[in-house]
């Protein structure tokens, strides 16, 4: 088979970009090892981003999703700090007013990427092929020429997107990048059902606690009573302290004076698993001669929330869209394609490096302690985070430890 473009990895990053791939009249191919739907180990947070980009792309795909009856509608976060003390912080400050539209959901990957795969199977521009593993890659002076290991499956490419997601091979034998345990996240998952004391408007939330920082142990509330929960901790600090994730997270559950007793009644749904976040804590290169790194494969996570759907999805639509330029211009060299990470890094670097000095200042818990009980106390404070969610010049602030210092002194 032969096509203009090739995209590995039907997941969020995959699938967005196909689908701006279709709304610009392209024709590709996308192939993933797996059948949907499948399930992806992940906390099942989608942040307003999510929505906004496939808005951008498809009014009709943000509308069906607005409308599956899959998700639940969240308002806003609970961050708990390592004292215990809580703030929530709604997405919009006054976001009693518009309940018809929240901008934040919680919604199972299992239903999900299956949402997107079935967008996928509407557009006649693209062909998907599920259960087809791509292990071989060769680059030619006329395309990429990939197969599955048998070589029963063959795909010639003039480029290819790259969206097989944070164990991708790709990403460390063609592209370079390696796994570097202070640039990466591991993370466990779990569902349970019937804990207590989840907010009444849906907040997800985000527990700081001292043995796991700079990582947290959150939990989402899912429909029918489900709520999603786990554990993320930066690799080099889970391999330093040789922390088993499962068992602390457990142990957390069952001994935690707040959390004994919201679990109280809770019981594990399925299994606990785990999987690799790969964190944009350091800038990539993100293509290279005739390919594009999208989402995890690209170390996109954001590494103060661990949110990578957005990111996936962000980067697709910018890989899709430098693919119709380089299309046009039939040019498919590495220097064609600087302009992705230009982009990308345009539009995601300013958040990225944002949340890198967030993730480094946590660190430090009676930082952490002194705002939570400032922002308990001070309606300002937690307005000025809520908008937080939304501009990023305001979590420039937040980044710079200036803005604590002059916020001791203003009290
Ligand atoms: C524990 C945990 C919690 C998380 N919580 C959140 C959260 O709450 N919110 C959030 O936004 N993000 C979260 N993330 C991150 C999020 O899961 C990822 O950023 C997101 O899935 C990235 O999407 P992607 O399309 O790049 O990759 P993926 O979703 O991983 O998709 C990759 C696809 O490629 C396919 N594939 C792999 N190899 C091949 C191959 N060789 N050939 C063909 N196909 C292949 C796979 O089957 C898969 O369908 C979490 C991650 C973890 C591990």
């Amino acid at each position: 088979m032969e096509t203009k473009v090739c995209i590995i990895g039907a997941g969020p990053g995959g699938a967005c970009a196909a689908l701006q791939l279709a709304q610009l009249g392209i024709e590709c191919i996308v192939v993933d090892k797996a059948v949907f739907p499948r399930d992806k180990v992940c906390g099942d947070g989608l942040s307003g981003k999510v929505l906004t980009i496939l808005e951008r792309i498809d009014k009709g795909i943000g509308e069906r999703l607005q409308q599956a009856a899959f998700k639940m509608d969240s308002w806003g976060v609970t961050f708990v700090a390592p004292n215990r003390i809580g703030m929530d912080i709604p997405y919009k400050p006054d976001y009693q007013k518009h309940k018809n539209d929240p901008r934040g959901f919680v919604c199972k990957r299992i239903d999900f990427d299956n949402f997107l795969v079935e967008e996928l199977k509407r557009r006649p521009e693209i062909r998907l092929f599920e259960g087809v593993s791509i292990d071989n890659y060769r680059l030619e002076a006329d395309g990429y020429y990939l197969s599955d290991k048998e070589g029963t499956f063959q795909v010639k490419a003039d480029v290819i997107l790259v969206a097989n997601g944070a164990h991708s091979a790709f990403t460390k034998d063609v592209a370079g990048i390696k796994m570097e345990p202070e640039h990466y996240v591991a993370g466990i998952r779990a569902y349970y059902k019937g804990i207590s004391g989840l907010h009444t408007d849906n907040f997800i939330e985000l527990h700081f606690l001292k043995n796991m920082l700079p990582g947290y142990l959150w939990i989402f509330p899912l429909p029918n009573g489900e709520a999603n929960v786990g554990v993320g901790m930066l690799s080099n600090t889970a391999r330093n302290k040789k922390i088993n994730l499962k068992k602390l997270m457990l142990d957390t559950l069952a001994t935690d004076a707040t959390m004994q007793d919201r679990f109280k009644n809770a019981e594990l749904v399925g299994t606990i698993d785990g999987y690799g976040l790969p964190l944009g804590s350091k800038k990539r290169k993100l293509h290279g001669e005739r390919y594009m790194l999208i989402g995890d494969a690209g170390y996109l996570i954001d590494p103060f929330t661990g949110e990578g759907i957005g990111n996936a999805l962000y980067s697709g639509r910018i890989a899709a869209q430098q693919a119709a330029a380089a299309i046009s211009a039939n040019n498919f060299s590495d220097k064609f394609f600087d302009a992705y990470d230009e982009n990308v890094y345009r539009i995601l670097g300013p958040e990225l490096e944002v949340s890198t000095k967030l993730q480094k200042l946590i660190k430090y818990p009676w930082l952490f302690n002194l705002l939570m009980k400032m922002g308990s106390r001070n309606k300002q404070l937690k307005e000025l985070m809520s908008c937080m969610f939304h501009e990023v010049d305001l979590r420039k602030k937040l980044g710079n430890p200036l803005f604590y210092v002059k916020l001791l002194f203003n009290r």
